[in-house]
C-alpha cells in the first residue's frame, strides 16, 4: 500500500508511472532481465547437482531474497552480518547462512536469538568462538549450525585446512547447542581474475584443500552437509569440482561494470548473465560541447570497481563522479536536458545499500517498488 507515499521525497515512484517520469537518481531493477538471470542461475546449480544459497548481501531485498527462492532454484540465502540476517528473518526468511565469524557478545547473542525463528548456519575459524557461541545457544534453547571457514587462499578469514579445521571442527561437533554443517571455503579474490585460466587455477587449488579437509574430517567421522563457497565470477570450477556442493553466488542477479569484464574460456560472459540493475541519472546540465553533467555521483554510486557504464546509448560515456554530480563525455550526438541515462553501476552490492527503494520495472514501465530491507544493515 503506497497510499501517502509523496514520490519525490518518500519515493522514487510509483506504480504504471513511465521511466521518464522516476525521480532520479533511482536504483531500478529490470525485471525481465532480473528473472532470466534467476532462471539461468537455477538451471546451472541443476546441471551441476548442487544446491544453490543466493548471497542476498548484493541486493539486501527481502523481495528479491523471496523470488530467488521461490523461482530461482534457492535453497536459503546467504547473508554477511547478523543484522542484515536479522532484517531478512523478520521479512519472513527462514533459511540463513551468515557467510562470516561473529565474535560480539551482544552479536552472538542476537544471532542465537534469530535461530529460534529460522534456521541459522555460521561461520567459526578460532576455538575461542566455540564456547560462547554454545552459551549463546543453550541460554536461548536452540541449535546453531556451524561450518568451518577455511584458509583457501583467499587471504581473508578462515582456520588453515587440514589438521587445525579438523581438530575445529570436532570442537564445534562436541559443543551443546552448535551442529557442525560443514565446510565454508570461499574465494573472494579468484572471482574477479578477469583471465579464465587464473580463475580456474585459483579455484582448482582451493578444491584441493577443501577435498582433502572433508576426507580428513571423514577419518574422524564427521560429514559435511555443506560445503559451500563460490562466487558469480568462479561458479563454474567450483561446480565441476565435485568437492563443493553449495554456491553462494549473489552478483549474477544483477551482474556489473566490472563482472561484465570476467570472461569465460569461449570468450562469453560467465554465466550468460545480463544486465538486471541500473541506476537511472537525469541530465541537469549541459555546461559545455561535450560535456553533461547528470545527477547521479558517488552517493548513487559505488565506484571502488570502476565508474559505471552507460548502458544503451551511443556516444555518451561516464568520465567522472564526485558527490552529487556525474560527468558525462559526449562524443557526437545531442544529449536533452533531463533525459533519462542508464548506468551499470561498477559494483552492484555498494551500490544498492546507497538507496531506500529499488524500482522494478517492466519494459519502460514500473511494476512495484521494493524496499531495500537491509540497507544500512552493516551491524
Ligand atoms: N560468498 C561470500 C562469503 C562472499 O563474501 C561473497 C561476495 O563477496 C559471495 C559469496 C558472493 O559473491 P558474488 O557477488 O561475487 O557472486
Ligand atoms: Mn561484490
Amino acid at each position: 500500500d503506497w497510499s501517502g507515499l509523496e514520490v519525490g521525497y518518500d519515493v522514487p515512484a510509483l506504480a504504471g508511472m513511465a521511466l521518464g517520469d522516476v525521480q532520479t537518481p533511482a536504483l531500478v531493477v529490470d525485471l525481465d532481465a532480473l528473472e532470466r538471470n534467476l532462471a539461468r542461475m537455477r538451471a546451472h546449480a541443476e546441471a551441476a547437482g548442487m544446491r544453490l544459497r543466493a548471497h542476498a548481501k548484493t541486493h539486501k531485498s527481502a523481495d528479491i531474497a523471496r523470488l530467488q527462492m521461490s523461482k530461482g532454484g534457492a535453497c536459503g540465502i546467504c547473508c554477511q552480518k547478523v543484522s542484515e540476517a536479522e532484517a531478512m528473518v523478520r521479512a519472513g526468511i527462514s533459511d540463513i547462512l551468515v557467510t562470516n565469524e561473529v565474535r560480539d557478545p551482544l552479536k552472538i547473542d542476537r544471532l542465537a536469538r534469530l535461530a529460534k525463528q529460522a534456521r541459522i548456519i555460521v561461520c567459526v575459524d578460532d576455538p575461542e568462538n566455540i564456547e560462547p557461541l554454545s552459551q549463546a545457544a543453550r541460554r536461548h534453547g536452540v541449535t546453531i549450525e556451524a561450518l568451518v571457514e577455511i584458509e583457501c587462499g583467499a587471504g581473508r578469514c578462515g582456520i588453515e585446512p587440514g589438521p587445525p579445521a579438523v581438530r575445529l571442527a570436532l570442537a564445534v561437533a562436541a559443543a551443546e547447542g552448535l551442529r557442525f554443517a560443514g565446510l565454508q571455503a570461499y574465494h573472494g579474490p579468484a572471482q574477479h581474475i578477469a583471465d579464465p585460466v587464473g580463475r580456474a587455477a585459483a579455484i582448482a587449488a582451493a578444491a584441493d584443500v577443501t577435498a582433502r579437509t572433508v576426507l580428513l574430517l571423514q577419518d574422524a567421522g564427521l560429514d559435511c552437509d555443506i560445503v559451500g563457497g563460490a562466487g558469480t565470477g568462479s561458479f563454474p570450477f567450483e561446480a565441476r569440482s565435485g568437492v563443493y556442493n553449495e554456491l553462494q553466488c549473489g552478483s549474477y542477479v544483477f551482474m556489473d561494470a566490472d563482472y561484465e569484464r570476467i570472461r569465460t574460456e569461449g570468450g562469453g560472459r560467465v554465466g550468460g548473465f545480463e544486465n538486471a540493475l541500473f541506476v537511472v541519472a537525469s541530465v541537469m546540465s549541459l555546461p559545455a560541447p561535450g560535456r553533461a553533467i547528470c545527477d547521479a555521483g558517488l552517493k548513487a554510486l559505488a565506484v571502488d570497481s570502476g565508474l559505471p557504464r552507460v548502458f544503451d546509448r551511443e556516444g555518451v560515456r561516464y568520465a567522472g563522479a564526485s558527490d552529487e554530480h556525474g560527468v558525462l563525455a559526449i562524443d557526437g550526438g545531442v544529449v536533452a536536458i533531463n533525459e533519462r541515462i542508464r548506468l551499470v553501476p561498477g559494483h552492484c552490492d555498494p551500490t544498492c545499500n546507497l538507496h531506500d527503494w529499488i524500482v522494478a520495472m517492466r519494459g519502460e514501465t514500473v511494476e512495484t517498488l521494493w524496499p531495500v530491507t537491509a540497507r544500512g544493515k552493516v551491524f
